[in-house]
């Protein structure tokens, strides 16, 4: 595997690390250990470290030989699952309810493996932000960073982050400009009905007849609302109500899970389900009240950077393992909230092999080391090439 030979040198190094974050991993906003860990090992190589930059965030700082004022950020997630892990791996989680089933093991590993060469080699001109971050999997890491001001304290010209794809033979990369994730919004509609005796549904307003209709209507948003040319997907994901065979309920709710490439989109499935549930209450002399939770946005590439990346990628690994064109997929990513502030690229690391291709999020699912050199060289061969020394 063509990777920096420096960096090659300590890839039983970086397992060992891997393999420590994968017995110990820490979910969203927990990263206790994990940060305490980034933490050391950046100051250890000399990196100048800030921490606590949304709740468990770290932030290596360090500037290259010259002066060069060009900024580069690195990002890498640092957060676990709450799920138990099934593998029988040696270094298996030993928390229970805890696994890193999303590779964010791996990401921080290539980060620090990136870190640890570029603060010994320093052959670039600018200055790089390692950006560990808490939190991806839904506990708003991202934001909170950029809440807590990371684009101001830490400037970036541009912003990179790589994640791992079992779909996809180790070695290989993926590069696509423009969106590549969809965005993630929740809508939770709650009839509120009147409830009644099971044998005087008159006296009532039975909120699940209202709600089946509800969920028959909100179909057509998909179907008859959005654009045939663009993407959407609703799913309702949960349908609660009553609690006795012989009593009607007073209220029910339904909860949505809707997934887009585009604003616009997001917009109208908004406007539509005010509309809807709005309308369906009326029509049935219920009240339908609608919480509509913008949670990430869709993430979208720079074009220029992502062809960047790409050509960065080729030179590291071969155009012959680089993918110019895969496929857009309707999961999500926090990321997103960085890159709609400062343009970069989201990038694919094939870690697939025989006995490795477990999906993202399954109990068995475990990073491939095979895939940190290659990650770890990648990251710093995109700031060699965009802050070169002169
Ligand atoms: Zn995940
Ligand atoms: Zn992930």
């Amino acid at each position: 595997m063509p990777i920096n030979n420096r960096i090659a040198d300590f890839h039983d190094e970086m397992t060992e690390w891997r393999r420590d974050f994968h017995t110990h991993p820490e979910i969203g906003l927990e990263e206790v250990r994990t940060s305490a860990i980034v933490a050391e090992k950046l100051a250890s190589w000399g990196i100048e470290v800030h921490r606590e930059i949304g709740v468990t965030g770290v932030v290596g700082v360090l500037r290259g030989n010259g002066s060069g004022t060009g900024t580069i950020g690195l990002r890498a997630d640092m957060d676990a699952l709450p799920m138990d892990e099934e593998g029988d791996v040696p270094y298996k989680s030993q928390i229970p309810g805890r696994m890193h089933a999303c590779g964010h093991d791996g990401h921080t590993t290539m980060l620090l493996g990136a870190a640890k060469y570029l603060a010994e080699t320093k052959n670039f001109d600018g200055t790089v932000h390692f950006i560990f971050q808490p939190a991806e999997e839904g506990r708003g890491g991202a934001k909170k960073m950029v809440e807590d001001g990371l684009f101001e304290r830490f400037p970036c010209d541009s912003i990179f982050g790589i994640h791992n794809a079992p779909h996809m033979p180790a070695g290989t990369m993926a590069f696509r400009g423009g969106p590549i994730l969809a965005s993630a919004d929740r809508a939770t509609m709650t009839v509120h009905g009147k409830g009644a005796h099971a044998a005087r549904p008159h006296d009532g307003v039975d909120p699940i007849a209202v709600g089946v209709q509800l969920y028959q209507a909100v179909q057509t948003v998909v179907s008859r609302n959005t654009d045939p040319l663009k993407s959407v997907v609703m799913s309702i994901t949960q349908f609660h109500a009553g609690t006795a065979n012989n009593v009607i309920p007073a209220t029910a709710q339904l909860i949505a899970s809707i997934r887009t490439f585009d604003t616009e989109v997001q917009d109208m499935v908004e406007r539509r389900l005010t509309e809807l549930c709005d309308g369906v209450g009326r029509m049935y002399g219920a009240r339908v009240e609608l919480e509509y939770l913008r949670g990430v946005p869709p993430t979208v590439n720079d074009i220029d950077e992502a062809t960047f990346a790409a050509e960065v990628g080729e030179a590291l690994v071969g155009a012959d393992k680089v993918d110019r064109e895969p496929a857009q997929a309707m999961g999500s990513e926090d990321f997103s909230i960085m890159l709609a502030k400062r343009p970069g690229a989201f990038v694919w690391l094939g870690g697939g092999a025989p006995g490795k291709d477990y999906g993202l999020h399954h109990p068995k699912y475990d990073f491939n080391d095979e895939a940190l050199p290659v990650g770890a060289s990648f990251f710093a061969k995109l700031v060699e090439t965009k802050l070169p020394r002169g």
